[in-house]
């Protein structure tokens, strides 16, 4: 069985990762979305709820899990048996970094490979930390997140 990791923090979770998420979807057997609890980081939303949102926004996808993890990506990736890890790339901007954490983690699991799916172009500019920006000044950020997200930020900004 072809099983993929795709990996983030969703916090939270745009119509950028969606995309992804639809396509990954398509491409693998079976896509597992692992939701970083990240100890360094203070997120907007907890990781239960993120990974809530994600379970309720890929409810008619049939084969995908959403799971919470912390510590070493690689680490997660072999416990759920998967050999890919899907990562979204936007502009040139992120492939530095992507380039950097997919070649350090073939040096530690060098079977499991990393896939890259471009996103659609009217997501490129679109992140978590712009959509939490715009929603704190009260800014509409109803085409970058699906609408339980749009409801979920009104309520936890209480705007
Ligand atoms: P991380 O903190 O690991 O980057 P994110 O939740 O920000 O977590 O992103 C998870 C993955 O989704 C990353 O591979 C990121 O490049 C990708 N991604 C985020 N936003 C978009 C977008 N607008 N289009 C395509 N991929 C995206």
């Amino acid at each position: 069985m072809n099983k993929a990791v795709y990996p983030g923090s969703f916090d939270p979770t745009t119509n950028g990762h969606m995309d992804i998420i639809f396509r990954a979807s398509r491409i693998v057997d079976k896509l597992i979305v692992g939701v970083l609890q990240n100890p360094s980081k203070t997120p907007l939303f907890s990781i239960d709820e993120r990974v809530n949102h994600l379970k309720m926004l890929t409810q008619n996808i049939n084969n995908i899990e959403i799971i919470s993890f912390s510590g070493l990506l690689i680490d997660f990736v072999q416990s759920v048996n998967a050999k890919v890890v899907i990562r979204g790339l936007r502009a040139v901007t992120d492939f530095e970094y992507e380039f950097q954490m997919a070649l350090t983690n073939r040096i530690l699991v060098p079977e499991v490979e990393t896939l890259f799916i471009s996103t659609s172009t009217q997501f490129l500019f679109l992140s978590s930390s712009v959509v939490k920006e715009i929603a704190m000044f009260g800014g509409n950020v109803e085409a970058m997140v699906p609408a339980q997200i749009k409801e979920a930020l009104k309520d936890k900004l209480d705007i």
